[in-house]
């Protein structure tokens, strides 16, 4: 992981995790309680499915209602501009969190899903014929799976996966061995949802560039965990959702390079991204408005803004120090239990733990851990052909964010415990 900032253990002491949790107001909540039984404290271990919003997002989002709101680019009126400014200022935001060189790189979508179906579909469509081929991993989340399914339905391109080992590697050689001259694009995750490995991104485009190939990542996993630089990787386009990163849901994000972005047509059609419109014909604004057909999500973008000032104040070097330090220690307790078996053991992996338990099934773990309080994923995690691969249908998923805690580690470690004694397994 070359491109990811190396972390030093320095950062993880000087992080005050009890501070940071403090922001988080869900976390001091109970959960089930009862008549006459006190609840369990929360024990979150599901930010990979969606992480909880600090205060200074909720607050965010809440004041800009009540004092900014409007809707923006089509009013003179001061409200209007206003809503606008602080709109057009998280773009520049996001643009500097992933070091994109402009802000008209960024694009806002509904969804990390949303904007690789942009991308499958205005890209795809335009560029993609008959016979091309596109490589994917096998640990694609399904978002990066089925839009280039609908794709292969529709052109009849050939979709190629490039294998990991046992311990969940990305094979490198593999992917080399895949590219040709029918190769004609790449779309691959920057971080697995399930095994938390994290894939060599820059090597990963120098070998599609070698053959002009543009290549997708899918940060959505990555970008929570780490620094991520897209001029350092060299990504063509680079995606993202807000709702993992302390942010709201409804929104995503997709950076391209412009020159690709401003070849491509629109994705959908609408008010806002035109030029000029009238029957006989109608003319598009240039990228990234060209794809944000109709009114955004502006309450969600001004929460995207606060979310990234939270992260960058907390430093995300000290996060990703913080969360190795969890994913270690976690990874050292769950090892100690007879039956585990950890999915996905990659060096330099993201905090994320998935497992089964010999004669339980992950339902059963998930359902019983649930009673201790402790919330963690359990089933496929939106990647069928992955579990395929290990020979595991369902699995468990501990994943780890900025608020976690060593306590919370041995919670989970407890409760896992219970569920084998209550097993017998
Ligand atoms: C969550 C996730 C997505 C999809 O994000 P949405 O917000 O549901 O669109 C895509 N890829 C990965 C790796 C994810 O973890």
């Amino acid at each position: 992981m070359v491109e990811l900032t190396r972390t030093r253990d320095s950062d993880a002491l000087s992080y005050d995790v009890e501070r940071v949790r403090a922001d988080f107001p869900v976390l001091s909540r109970l959960v089930h309680e009862r008549k006459g039984k006190p609840g369990k404290p929360l024990v979150y271990l599901d930010s990979g499915a969606s992480a909880h919003k600090p205060r200074q997002v909720i607050e965010a989002m809440s004041r800009f209602m009540e004092e900014d709101y409007s809707n923006i680019h089509r009013g003179v009126h001061f409200l209007s501009q206003r809503a606008t400014d602080r709109f057009d200022a998280v773009r520049g935001k996001v643009a500097r969190f992933l070091n994109a060189p402009s802000d008209n790189t960024i694009v806002f979508t509904r969804s990390a899903t949303e904007a690789i179906n942009l991308v499958a579909s205005s890209y795809g469509r335009t560029f993609l014929k008959e016979g091309d081929e596109v490589i994917l991993s096998v640990m694609e989340h399904h978002a990066n799976i089925v839009p280039w399914q609908l794709l292969q339905a529709e052109k009849g391109i050939v979709i190629k996966v490039v294998p990991v080992d046992d311990e969940g590697v990305f094979d490198l050689d593999a992917y080399a061995g895949l590219l040709s001259d029918r190769t004609k694009f790449v779309a691959i995750t920057h971080c697995s949802n399930v095994l938390g490995t994290v894939t060599p991104a820059r090597e990963i485009a120098r070998l599609a560039h070698e053959r002009g190939v543009p290549v997708l990542f899918d940060g959505s996993q990555a970008v929570v965990h780490r620094p991520v630089d897209v001029q350092e990787i060299d990504a063509d386009f680079y995606v993202f959702t807000v709702h993992k990163l302390y942010g709201p849901t409804g929104l995503g994000v997709l950076y391209g390079k412009y020159e690709l972005l401003k070849k491509m047509p629109p994705y959908q059609g609408g008010g806002d991204m035109i030029e000029a419109v009238s029957f006989e014909g109608t003319t598009f604004k240039l990228p990234p408005t060209r794809f944000e057909a109709g009114t955004p999500p502006i309450t969600e973008v001004i929460g995207l803004g606060a979310a990234i000032d939270y992260v960058e104040s907390l430093g995300r070097e000290a996060i990703a120090a913080h969360e190795d330090d969890l994913l270690k220690y976690a990874t050292q307790q769950l090892s100690q239990l007879e039956g585990l078996r950890i999915l996905g053991t990659a060096p330099g992996k993201g905090p994320i733990i998935s497992f089964t338990l010999d004669g339980v099934h992950p339902h059963d773990i998930g359902t019983i851990v649930d009673q201790y309080g402790v919330a963690i994923r359990v089933g496929r995690h939106c990647a069928e052909p992955l579990g395929e691969r290990f020979g595991v249908g369902a699995s468990a998923r501990a994943s780890f964010g900025l608020y976690n805690t060593r306590a919370e580690v041995d919670a989970l470690v407890s409760s896992v415990r219970a569920v084998k004694e209550f097993f017998g397994a």
